[in-house]
């Protein structure tokens, strides 16, 4: 036996001790787990991708995923993946996977030790901790991104953590909290099940969250009646399957949504009895001071604001023909139907993205169209524990676990208690979010730049930013900035990063997710991480533990205490830090056990670790029964199932904003969006993702299949403008905007088909950084910025020009 397979074989001896550890720590029986007749072991995990958290059967034979296949079992996909699920055992095994870490040294990265690495990180932060910011993920594991927020808002006092769910999920947040108080659809996907009707405000789930589509196609397929209504600024593939196509000019999707309620106002058509007894009106603000509470406003000035939106001027306005926005509000005006609004991307990067959150909710309490199996207004995630990790662990800069806010001294204090730290140790200052974050990075020292030192974990930032040239690729010319990149591949962010830190993916590691309808998801390590590669949540723990070591006061609780201290049965401390003894207990049930009390508070109760041992996820709230069960809820807020609703009520908004057990009806009005197309840069720039690459490409370029599927990015143009410009199918185009050029082959009637006026790109392509053209305006309530509009020109390329671009 040579050394490596010696190597090997150590490891995976290692392993299967460690999963039959965990098994027996974790107090319960891992029913999921079996090995078959071709000794191939399977076991349980939902999928690393999207939202939707499909559950897959991961299938591992000699320390390897050999196979996946769908959990037929399991209630979100019944079976089905997607062609990304498909492939996912597939992104572990890239030839270049990053196995060691390494230091840039005289401009190159060099290899070094983990204790080097660790210890660089901490003495960075020991001299400046105020200077340091993490930048974290929607693909965070839940402990992953528990352990980040203690350890940067409990142990450094510094707020400067956010996920990369701002740039997609920041204003879903804030449109959802405005409305009722609290975070996070109140439906589920069974509404998908239930629904007469579905509209897609700006969504393409026939790409995106495909699976989650082949339920409502799937109902048609069966005989069933689902109308597919789609509104949107591009043909997709789901418009293929829509009974209606609603093409709007960008931006004007405010109008439409406020034509629709005062068409139900007008016509005396929305729902008096729901609205009387469960709905307030505010009206949002019209100048800088905009927040998330707004105006409160009777009735009457709502419907006299709501009486411009007409369907004349909002037929003008939108370009959607008035035929067709009367169809859209007779809908809502039926009261026999049952809807199901989804939106995405489309409404989240948007200028005015809490305005359009608020809006859909708006049009959905209005008209009653909310409760009910089927009725449902309900957003969808694009990463898989934005949900979870972002939203419900409260990893953004203002936020802290459960809902609750660093701003309220009584919710520092409950975070406080559970983490045993003195009064005061959490800052009352929300931290930077990710643009002012990145931007603080990028401008000098000297400047007011007070960021100097940068962890990312779990995303690709040097491709996924907005504005790429201001906001990330600015730091390659400041001496003094140091940016660690914890990754799997190498990408635009290690690229110019000083430090690179190889990580664990997926079923290397243990995990818990949370998907777009509540359901949190666990799962166990099944394979070992190739090289010297280890957990991102090991590398917060062992940093912290080396600042205690130094002497930092934040990294002790109370009673002097590491903050990360982990006992075993026998009530010995297990050094965590060391990562020969990470698996020694379960550190991950271990948080998400010190987490779980502090979802109470606004009624998100998760449920118990072992009890997610054995489910395919759980949606919160998770209550106990008196039989000792443990109970979900699909409809919250409905007396039929929602544990926390008082009984004779039928609907309570028990989070309210105006603590009387209401939800806010919105009135936004329609503004131009911060970039239009002029003379010079005459086109709309719209970019989004493919159904074959997820996210940057960083792991399904890495699969043969989906990067033959589809290897390159491209720009898509409506047919009329490529003729008038004489451009056909692959000839090059160059774009530019204020920000920058790009060129790039056309596909022309291809999978979107964009109107006249408007270009279509995929982010996905690593070597075609789209985002270094977007725009950075962001929304002024929840700083999420607009990927999906600014103003392009659009020209067939000149080869010679090819050495003037960037
Ligand atoms: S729909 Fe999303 S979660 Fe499901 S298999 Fe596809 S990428 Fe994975």
């Amino acid at each position: 036996m040579n050394t490596m397979e010696r190597r090997d074989f150590l490891k995976m001896a290692a392993m299967t001790a460690a999963t039959a550890a965990a098994q027996a720590r974790a107090g319960v029986e891992r029913t999921a787990r079996y090995t078959d007749n071709h000794g191939l072991t399977w076991d349980k995990a939902p999928c690393r991708f999207c939202g939707t958290g499909c559950h897959v059967k991961v299938g591992v034979r000699s320390g390897r995923v050999m196979a996946i296949a769908g959990a037929e079992d399991a209630d979100v996909n019944k079976g089905l993946l997607c062609v990304k699920g498909y492939h996912v055992g597939g992104i572990l095994y890239g030839k270049d996977r990053l196995t060691e870490p390494m230091l840039r040294k005289n401009g190159k990265l060099e290899p070094i030790e983990w204790e080097e690495a660790i210890e660089i990180i901490a003495k960075r932060i020991y001299d400046k901790p105020k200077e340091f910011a993490f930048y974290g993920s929607g693909q965070w594991t839940i402990p992953e991104g528990y352990a980040a927020q203690k350890f940067t808002k409990g142990g450094l006092s510094n707020n400067h953590i956010d996920p990369n769910a701002r740039l997609c999920m920041a204003s879903a947040v804030t449109g959802f909290i405005s409305t009722y108080g609290v975070d996070e659809p109140a439906g589920s996907y069974d509404d998908l099940d239930k629904a007469d009707v579905v509209i897609l405000w700006g969504n393409n789930p026939a790409e995106m969250h495909p699976v989650l589509f082949s339920r409502i196609v799937d109902r048609r397929a069966l005989g069933e009646k689902v109308t597919l209504i789609d509104i949107g600024t591009r043909r997709t593939r789901s418009t293929e399957f829509a009974d209606h196509y609603l093409n709007f000019r960008p931006q004007t999707d405010l109008a439409i949504a406020n034509c629709i309620a005062n068409y139900l106002l007008e016509n005396d058509k929305y729902d008096k009895d729901f609205v009387s007894k469960h709905c307030n009106f505010r009206i949002d603000k019209d100048d800088e001071t905009r927040d998330l509470f707004g105006k409160a406003s009777t009735l009457e000035e709502y419907k006299e604001k709501m009486s411009t939106y007409t369907l004349e001027y909002t037929s003008q306005l939108s370009g959607v023909p008035m035929e067709q926005l009367k169809i859209l509000c007779e809908t809502f005006a039926n009261p026999e139907l049952k809807i199901t609004s989804l939106w995405c991307m489309g409404v989240n990067q948007h200028y005015r993205g809490t305005a359009m959150n608020r809006l859909l909710h708006g049009i959905h309490l209005l008209s009653g169209h909310f409760g009910k199996p089927g009725d449902a207004p309900t957003s969808l995630t694009g990463q898989p524990s934005a949900c979870g990790t972002a939203r419900e662990v409260g990893t953004l800069a203002h936020a802290l676990p459960g809902g609750r806010l660093v701003a309220k001294p009584e919710h520092r204090a409950a975070c406080e208690k559970v983490w045993n730290m003195p009064e005061g140790r959490i800052n009352p200052k929300p931290g930077y979010h990710t643009v002012k974050m990145f931007e603080k990075f990028c401008t000098p020292t000297a400047e007011g730049g007070d960021v100097s030192t940068l962890f990312v974990q779990v995303t690709n930032p040097g491709q996924s930013l907005p504005n790429l040239y201001k906001l990330f690729e600015a730091k390659k010319n400041l001496e003094d900035k140091f940016l660690i990149v914890s990754e799997v591949y190498p990408t635009a962010s290690t690229e110019i990063a000083d430090l690179v830190l190889p990580a664990s993916l997926w079923v290397e590691k243990n995990g818990i997710y949370g998907n777009s309808e509540r359901r949190t998801q666990q799962w166990f390590k099944q394979v070992e991480p190739p090289g010297e590669a280890r957990d991102d949540c090991w590398m917060t723990i062992a940093i912290a533990r080396k600042l205690y070591d130094m002497g930092f006061p934040g990294m002790k609780d109370k009673d002097g205490q590491f903050i990360f201290t982990f006992k075993d049965e026998d009530g010995e401390e297990v050094p965590v830090w060391d990562f020969e003894s990470y698996y020694d207990i379960n550190v991950d049930k271990a948080l998400y056990e010190e987490y779980r009390p502090l979802t109470h508070a606004k009624q998100k109760n998760v449920a118990p670790y072992d009890i997610l041992v054995n489910a395919h996820g759980l949606r919160w709230p998770v209550v106990e029964t008196k039989d000792g069960n443990w109970r979900e809820t699909r409809f919250r807020f409905s007396e039929f199932d929602d544990p926390f609703v008082k009984k004779g009520t039928g609907i309570q908004f028990y989070n309210s904003t105006t603590k009387d057990d209401k939800a806010q009806i919105w009135f936004c009005p329609y503004e131009p969006a911060p970039e239009e197309p002029d003379s010079e840069y005459p086109f709309w720039l719209s970019t989004g993702r493919v159904l074959e690459h997820w996210h940057t490409g960083s792991m399904t370029m890495r699969v043969k299949q989906l990067k033959n599927a589809m290897p390159k990015a491209y720009v898509e143009l409506n047919p009329e403008d490529a003729a008038e410009k004489g451009i056909t199918n692959g000839d090059l185009v160059k774009l530019t905007t204020k920000r920058g050029e790009m060129v790039m082959p056309a596909w022309i009637n291809g999978r979107g088909r964009p109107p006249r006026g408007a270009v279509f790109v995929p982010f996905f392509d690593e070597k075609q950084l789209i985002n270094r053209l977007t725009l950075d305006a962001t929304c002024p309530v929840s700083k999420e910025p607009d990927y999906k509009k600014c103003a392009v020109k659009v020209e067939k390329y000149n080869p010679k020009e090819k050495k003037e671009l960037p």
